[in-house]
């Protein structure tokens, strides 16, 4: 089976769209276009042909182009429930194939309650929009934080070497706040010294990995002891479960 190429497509301040296609067919598939215009560009330049639009949750930055991308390619929308242009609504459990490739729908609720992730074991990576990002996660705009870090931690289960496509370039930032809850984890240290190297040659700091944020994201270590002495220290109180000290730990960056 030929691998997936994934192209990063910049767009607004921080944002990236995916576009992807299996090594040696011209057939793409875009994940999140917040922006037709990026995309149509990228198409050209690629010779590719826009074959499906996969969508992660409803934030307009998230589907915004997907109108006009539809006036020249009226190709299938796939999204959670709640997407009003999705032609195909998926839900926890589905399998999508696309680009030779097929993907499992997993359910993420918490940034938003619709919002889910496209996962293939097969190379292994994920297109999972705005709820992990490197050293980050996204804000609770809709779900709980116990929602949040279940699904965190049903993310977190994925092969360690699963490449995390997140939505965002927050990297720097977040990275700031990971030194400010856990300045003595050395994987952080040396972590932040790479992202600082390549945000100053202008590169991306995404896809990042699943076995990378598990040891320098601190919503993802949530369930360390460092975390949740931190998480205390922050809230002034006792913390008993894994949960708590994700809902303090997103309380502090909220206020960072
Ligand atoms: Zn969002």
């Amino acid at each position: 089976m030929m691998p997936i190429i994934v192209h990063t497509i910049p767009a607004f301040t921080d944002n990236y769209i995916w576009l992807f296609h299996q090594q040696g067919s011209s057939d793409a598939y875009v994940v999140d276009p917040g922006d037709a215009k990026p995309v149509l560009e990228a198409l050209k330049d690629l010779g590719l042909t826009l074959e499906g639009i996969l969508i992660t949750h409803h934030h307009n930055d998230h589907v915004g182009g997907i109108e006009q991308l539809l006036t020249q390619y009226p190709v299938p929308v796939y999204g959670p429930k709640g997407i009003t242009q999705a032609t195909e609504i998926m839900v926890d459990g589905d399998t999508l194939d696309v680009a030779g490739t097929s993907f499992n729908v997993i359910e993420i609720p918490g940034h938003t309650l619709d919002h889910i992730a496209y996962y293939t074991a097969s190379e292994p990576l994920v297109f999972l929009g705005d709820t992990i990002f490197a050293n980050g996660c996204g804000r609770l705009f809709e779900g709980s934080p116990e929602q949040m870090w279940q699904s965190l931690s049903q993310l977190a289960s994925l092969p360690p070497k699963t490449k995390l496509y997140c939505a965002h370039e927050y990297t720097e930032a977040n990275t700031r706040f990971a030194l400010a809850v856990e300045p003595d984890n050395s994987d952080l240290q040396q972590r932040a010294q790479d992202i600082s190297k390549t945000r100053a040659e202008n590169k991306p700091t995404i896809p990042s990995t699943l076995e990378l944020e598990l040891a320098t994201n601190p919503f993802m270590r949530s369930n360390q002891l460092s975390i949740k002495e931190a998480a205390e220290n922050y809230g002034q109180c006792k913390v008993s479960t894994e949960a708590e000290a994700f809902a303090l730990i997103r309380q502090w960056k909220d206020s960072f």
